[in-house]
């Protein structure tokens, strides 16, 4: 990556770009995972992962989403790209239909692709909060429609779906009988009046839902590659066989961390929530001391996704140039919303340092104001 290697040749790089909190793991976490190490648990474990994990992921879920699962109705993986791979490929066949919500996380229509399905894109809109709506998602099933898969808290642009909405979504989902894939990832970033929620808390729901989850985000775990699907049996036991014949199983001593994460005090979470709050702010009322700037506030993650359309040439194309001239001539690192299925936009993660951000946003002001566009 060309930020990586300006970054390596000693240029200093103001960088937006990183999908993963700043925060160090918890000292109970990592003293956990070294525990494990003593006691020799060194070796393969069950494939859907060890039963007091499994048992205690659907206890969290239960305590924290309002969720009622069976350790049987849970998969441990190695990360929630993992769990999301395992479901697709278990549940489509060639030329299958999976409906994405752009701006969406730039694995989603790979993954189905690998699995030779089609992603099929439902564009939410800026003005709208980037928040989908029900109609539009009915709007776009087929009879090949297999699986929809809903972001909330949302990567790229920090959307979070209301309640109300997302089971008029689920409802819809049901009605045609199609999976609801909920990616979690991030649900306990959320600002303001936004709380964490789950459609799985929905009892109803279970027949249809498919809850991925992850560490990663939650408890500062992104390199331990820990997460978990929670889904009707038949699903999960899909995925364990895959899972069997892939990866086998998510690391042991990061199993036994992942437990102490899940049964543990969770005081790691309001911290970083109230520092991403914070930077959240700051980056706010920065862009929108930009003229010509526009950011829809975030209500979850930590991204900030504002739209850039008015700075590229004729307000029309690419935000890759424009990522790409901030790096080269700004020093700063942006992701280009054009990843994301969102041209016009630009995505600054705000999980690097309050100091940064400054910098980050002075270096901004002063490219903008010297009248750069991108050509
Ligand atoms: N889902 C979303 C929306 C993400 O942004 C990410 C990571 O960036 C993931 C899932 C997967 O995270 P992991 O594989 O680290 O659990």
């Amino acid at each position: 990556m060309e930020a990586e290697r300006l970054k390596a040749s000693g240029v200093d790089v103001v960088d937006f770009g990183p999908g993963e909190p700043d925060f160090p793991t918890p000292e109970y976490i990592k003293q956990a995972a070294i525990q494990a190490l003593r006691d020799e648990r060194t070796k393969y474990t069950a494939t859907a992962g060890i039963a007091p994990l499994r048992k205690a992921v659907c206890d969290w879920h239960k305590r924290e989403l309002g969720s009622a699962y069976e350790p049987s109705e849970c998969i441990v993986t190695a990360g929630g790209k993992h769990a999301i791979s395992l479901a697709v490929s278990a549940l489509i066949d060639e030329g299958d239909e999976v409906i994405i919500p752009a701006p969406y996380w730039v694995s989603f229509p790979d993954i189905v692709r690998i699995s030779d399905g089609e992603p099929v894109f439902v564009h939410t809109a800026a003005s709208d909060g980037f928040r989908l709506r029900a109609e539009q998602l009915e709007a776009a099933i087929t009879p090949r429609t297999r699986i929809a898969i809903i972001n909330s808290p949302n990567n790229p642009t920090g959307a979070i779906i209301p309640p109300k909405e997302y089971q008029r979504i689920y409802e819809v989902c049901r009605r045609h009988n199609i999976w609801l894939m909920a990616d979690e990832c991030y649900s306990h970033f959320t600002y303001g009046d936004a709380k964490p929620y789950s459609i799985a808390s929905l009892p109803e729901s279970k027949p249809n839902v498919i809850v991925i989850g992850s560490m990663s985000k939650t408890f500062a775990m992104t390199g331990w590659r820990l997460a978990y699907a929670l889904a009707p049996k038949p699903l999960i036991d899909a995925m364990i066989k895959l899972q069997s014949q892939s990866t086998s199983n998510a690391t042991s001593i990061a199993q036994y961390a992942g437990l102490a994460a899940m049964t543990g005090p969770m005081d790691s979470v309001p911290v970083m929530l109230a520092e991403y709050a914070r930077r959240r702010a700051r980056i706010l009322a920065g862009f929108s001391a930009i003229p010509g700037i526009t950011c829809p506030e975030p209500s979850g993650a930590f991204y900030a996704f504002p739209d850039v359309s008015s700075k590229l040439v004729n307000g029309s194309g690419d935000s890759t140039t424009l990522a790409k001239q901030l790096l080269e001539r700004a020093h700063i690192a942006v992701v280009t919303g054009d990843a994301f299925g969102a041209p016009g936009f630009l995505r600054f993660s705000y999980a690097t340092s309050m100091e940064r951000i400054e910098e980050g946003l002075r270096r901004l002001d002063r490219f903008f104001a010297s009248a750069a566009v991108a050509t």
